[in-house]
């Protein structure tokens, strides 16, 4: 372990390419004075002085670089905003990790102008990449050849870290791999990585057990990060998970919300260009939690349950459906209700949905298990008909149900057998996992649509590409995510979202259920806002069919009235 701090080697070491250490730009003005292309203690503070590490970051930089510039150029010419936007946010990480911080933020510039849809400022920005980057290169063949030492920092952990395994999955093989440096510095040896989600699912399926903590972006392509969060939470993944990124703050909290409500356990946060102090805080964190237990095949909360035994449940009819009800905000009636599958396992006991869909998606048993549900639901849609109830019966479709085109006939058949209008279904879609496959899904869902089912956009809030989907498909309605709702009136950023999302329903004319109302505080709140629908457990928790319409005719007894006049 290096001896001397990074800190005062600054004022130690002599060398020309150890620069004062200045803050990190990280708002991305642009500086004037006139500095070396590269800040070298940035990669040394990342991970030690040893060059011949410095030599292979570099190199792998060089060559992404060079790709990322050229994919820029190609799509300035496509006119592709995504993809610009895209790729300057991808080089302005690695860029800032390896101390290229005017080259950051010419990235920074580009990538706000992409958000912004500004062709001027990206033709304005795009000239400047090129000669940016040769005098980074310039200055790294310098470097790479000079045989200066200098000194480095001292990364050791406090933490007893060499039994810690730790896996790390990004896109970016060069923020990977400083990220690998940077543990091993800290005396850690068991560094695993991955650059999809998907690869990084088949090593936890053989590995997942010993693996202590998950180093996760965010941010890739195909499965992003929170869609990998699912997946984890359906394979009682028990160890911790430490978010990497270089999203905005506001979207690491959706997250680390989102990760509690699939009871995952989040350390926190380091945001990129990472720094080897902020995963030292965590990785002493994680010292707090013995490594014994969090070591454990399985998880004591919930069963493991294999594909096998899944289909055989469904097959013996062991799925259940239990019903929420959405009271109107301002009468209180109810008026919808959403159905939530529970599997009723002979021995396991009743198991929650969030063991098992992802599990159905993957193994090809999500068709048979929507259609169970489906049925269910409509029967029951057909009965409260018939007991004179004007109650909208909703059932959650996966996006995996979205890729058979003969959905929208079955769904048709199935509610024309049971005599109820489709126009009383109103079907459930989750935001975040419509990205991949947008054409086929379209198709099935604008034929539902036509076929008078009602389209809700389920957990709105925590996707990426809400906004051009919504202008495609016809949603006529929308659900705020609960990590919106409860408690959103003590915290700004998520007060922020649900009113946008309310005033986005508005002028798209959809009508906005808030879910997750668990308090007076949140139901007051979501009223002022004037959302439509509220469902959460200040109204009630979802119920077996027998006791949602006791309840029901409950509730109606005691609003009665109000919904009268309502
Ligand atoms: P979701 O569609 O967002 O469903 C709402 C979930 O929030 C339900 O969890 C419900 O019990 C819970 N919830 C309701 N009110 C509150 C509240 O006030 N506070 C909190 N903290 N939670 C509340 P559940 O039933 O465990 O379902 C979890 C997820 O499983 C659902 O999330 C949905 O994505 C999925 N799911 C459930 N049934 C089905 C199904 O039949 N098909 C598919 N594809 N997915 C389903
Ligand atoms: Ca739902
Ligand atoms: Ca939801």
């Amino acid at each position: 372990m290096a001896e001397t701090r990074l800190y005062e080697a600054k004022t130690a070491a002599k060398s020309e390419f150890l620069l004062p250490l200045r803050t990190m730009m990280r708002t991305g003005e642009v500086n004037e004075e006139p500095a070396e292309a590269v800040n070298i203690a940035t990669l040394i503070g990342l991970v030690g002085d040893d060059r011949d590490r410095h030599r292979l970051l570099f190199a792998t930089f060089v060559n992404t670089t060079r790709e990322i510039i050229e994919t820029i150029q190609a799509a300035c010419q496509d006119r592709a905003v995504d993809v610009v936007g895209q790729q300057a946010h991808k080089l302005k990480s690695s860029a800032r990790s390896m101390g290229a911080d005017q080259l950051a933020d010419v990235c920074w510039a580009l990538e706000t102008a992409a958000k912004n849809m500004r062709w001027d400022e990206i033709d304005e920005q795009f000239p400047r990449l090129d000669p940016l980057f040769e005098s980074v290169k310039a200055y790294i063949d310098r470097y790479c050849e000079s045989e200066v030492s200098v000194s480095a920092t001292d990364i050791a952990c406090d933490t007893k870290v060499e039994d810690i395994s730790i896996l790390s999955i990004d896109d970016d093989k060069l923020i990977l791999e400083v990220e690998k440096l940077m543990l091993k510095e800290m005396g850690i040896s068991n560094i695993f990585t991955a650059t999809t989600g998907k690869e990084a699912l088949a090593f936890l399926d053989g590995h997942g057990s010993s693996i202590h903590l998950i180093m996760l972006d965010l941010n890739m392509p195909g499965m992003d990060g929170i869609a990998f969060l699912r997946h984890l939470a359906t394979r009682n993944y028990d160890g911790s998970i430490l978010f990497v990124s270089g999203q905005h703050r506001r979207i690491l909290q959706t997250a680390t919300r989102l990760a509690g409500e699939h009871r995952l356990k989040v350390l926190g946060f380091v945001e990129k260009p990472i720094k080897p102090v902020d995963v030292k805080h965590f990785l002493d964190k994680l010292n707090d939690v013995p490594l014994k237990e969090i070591s454990k095949t399985g998880d004591s909360r919930q069963p493991a349950v294999t594909a096998d035994e899944l289909r055989r449940g469904i097959e013996n009819n062991e799925l259940v459906v239990f019903f929420q009800p959405k009271v109107n905000v301002l009468s209180r009636r109810v008026v919808g209700a959403e159905a939530l599958v529970r599997w009723q396992h002979p021995e396991k006991g009743l198991i929650p949905p969030f063991v098992f869909i992802s599990l159905a998606e993957e193994s090809g048993l999500i068709d048979a298990l929507t259609r169970r549900v489906f049925e269910q639901a409509v029967r029951h849609a057909a009965e409260l008909q018939s007991s004179g109830f004007d109650i909208k019966i909703a059932v959650n479709l996966s996006v995996d149900n979205l890729y058979d085109l003969a959905w929208p006939d079955y769904a048709m058949a199935v509610t024309e057998s049971a005599g109820v209008d489709p126009s009383k279904i109103v079907l459930e879609i989750t935001e975040t996992r419509l990205i991949s496959n947008i054409a086929l899904a379209l198709e099935i869902l604008v034929r539902l649509s036509m076929s008078k089912f009602i389209l809700s956009i389920d957990d709105f809030g925590t996707g990426y590409s809400s906004m051009e989907q919504l202008q495609r498909i016809p949603f006529s309605e929308l659900k705020v995510d609960r990590a919106f709702v409860h408690g959103a009136a003590n915290e700004n950023s998520a007060k922020a979202i649900l009113e946008s999302s309310v005033n986005l329903a508005r002028k798209l004319d959809m009508s906005v259920v808030a879910e997750g109302v668990e308090t007076e505080e949140d139901w007051n709140l979501i009223a002022d806002i004037g959302c439509d629908q509220a469902q959460g457990y200040l109204i009630a928790k979802p119920m077996p069919v027998d006791e949602w319409v006791t309840w029901l005719h409950e509730w109606n007894k005691r609003y009665g009235m109000e919904a009268v006049e309502g």
